[in-house]
């Protein structure tokens, strides 16, 4: 039994609590029928775009590998359906821009391709065998962030790894994906804990999960040895955010501009330890995924396993249909999702969710002035200053907005959720942040 009723949590600054809205916390997780057709971009994860090795007439198998990793922060992406590669082409995508697709035409078979075999050492693979399934696997951060796992599993030698935290908190309104996964499966969760813990070569061992979902609480510590400690952590948004779970589990604060391995700390999801008990013991790439698709704009909501691949249109008529007055579509959830405007996108490694907002619940608000209330800076879990930076974007004053420390903004959107003025605070974060990268390129040449 794990002791989690004993351990000592600490408190990260800032946060808020918007309305939890977990209306399919309740509901299993539904299989989603296979797709006539999938369309699989080659750009699912940070980093360079998977480089591909299939061509248009090929025949491939479910876990085909269609494209190979683009270079060391990359994972190569598989074929989530048999059939035939009808080409490779530019195709609508959850980022908002065409981005290169190979799509595959099904043959309604299921054909697993024969190189996917259960492993039956798995008690005696050594971390670097262990990365190296996962990288091959093509699994990356599940929680949304999308981050190649085996690039955060192979840490730098000046930079020791202690602690290994495990991110069950699904501090998202509406979201219930991770929730349904630690209530369903939760020996695969910790199975895919320990082979990560392993890969680390670490024994402290934390999951931390909101006190919202107790019953999850108890399935992974029911499946957890005395070496994994389940944490039930208050409820607060950004719980989940990796400096914040850091500060929260360990009290360690990670630098403005560093990474949790600077603290000896790795963050996973639980989501992707799910996946990397599937490619560890049964040798299956990432080729589907549990998401959530809520809201009062579908008609059934749900919790689906649904094929990468998958046109978010099918995934709509499968949970039911939209309501006629749906006015807004996010992938992910409200605070720190993307809305979408196509609904042909398909469904990709990070999507961690579908919320369907109508007329009535979009709040879509008129912008006014800055009122100087402050509410910004005082939930701002990074300790930012939102309205200055907010302002600095807006007069394209980009040297001023770096230097008030926009980079460390998370997107996390407790800002924008607490400003009464409705100024779109993260928007502004965002193209800070972005037009800073894009000059301190040109300038390197
Ligand atoms: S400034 Fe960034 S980190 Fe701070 S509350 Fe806003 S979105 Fe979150
Ligand atoms: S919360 Fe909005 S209105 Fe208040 S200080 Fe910040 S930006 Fe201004």
């Amino acid at each position: 039994m794990s002791t989690h009723t004993r351990y000592k949590i600490h408190r990260f600054q800032g946060g808020v609590h918007p309305p939890e809205e977990k209306l399919t916390s309740q509901l299993k997780t539904e299989i989603m029928p296979i797709p006539e057709k999938v369309y699989i971009p080659l750009s699912q994860h940070i980093g360079a775009p998977a480089a591909p090795v299939v061509k248009e007439g090929d025949t491939v198998f479910v876990g085909t590998v269609l494209a190979e990793a683009g270079g060391f922060v990359s994972t190569p992406v598989h074929a989530s359906i048999s059939g035939t590669v009808e080409g490779i082409a530019l195709y609508p995508h959850p980022a908002g821009r065409p981005m290169s697709a190979v799509v595959i035409k099904g043959d309604g078979e299921d054909r697993w391709d024969d190189q996917i075999a259960p492993r039956s050492d798995t008690d005696s693979l050594e971390g670097a065998e262990i990365r190296e399934i996962i990288k091959n696997a093509g699994i990356v951060g599940m929680g949304g962030a999308a981050f190649p796992t085996h690039v955060k599993l192979s840490p730098p030698k000046e930079k020791p790894i202690d602690t290994l935290i495990i991110n069950g908190a699904e501090c998202e309104p509406y979201l219930t994906a991770d929730h349904r996964l630690m209530l369903e499966s939760p020996e695969k969760v910790i199975g895919g804990v320990r082979f990560i813990a392993r890969a680390l070569g670490v024994t402290r061992i934390l999951v931390g999960v909101e006190k919202n979902k107790m019953d999850a609480v108890q399935a992974l510590t029911d499946a957890a040895g005395s070496d994994i400690i389940v944490i039930p952590f208050q409820v607060r948004y950004p719980q989940g955010a990796e400096k914040q779970l850091i500060k929260a589990s360990v009290n360690r604060v990670v630098p403005a501009g560093g990474l949790p391995m600077d603290v000896g700390v790795v963050v996973q999801n639980v989501g992707t330890a799910a996946a990397v008990y599937d490619a560890v013991t049964g040798g299956v790439p990432l080729v589907s995924r549990i998401m959530t698709v809520t809201g009062p704009g579908i008609g059934t909501p749900k919790n689906i396993r649904a094929r990468i691949g998958t046109p978010l249109s099918e995934v709509l008529d499968f949970c039911g249909g939209i309501v006629p007055d749906v006015r807004k579509v996010i992938m992910g959830g409200p605070m720190m999702g993307n809305a979408q405007f196509d609904l042909s996108v398909p469904v990709i490694k990070g999507t961690s969710g579908l919320l369907l907002l109508t007329e009535s619940t979009a709040q879509i608000l008129r912008t006014g002035p800055c009122l100087r209330c402050g509410n910004c800076v005082r939930v701002c879990p990074m300790g930012l200053t939102p309205l200055m930076f907010a302002r600095f974007a807006e007069l394209g004053m980009f040297d001023e907005a770096a230097e008030s420390n926009v980079a460390d903004c998370i997107e996390c959107g407790c800002c924008a959720y607490e400003c009464p003025a409705h100024i779109p605070l993260v928007q502004y974060a965002k193209y800070a942040k972005a037009e800073i990268q894009n000059r301190k390129r040109k300038a390197a040449g």
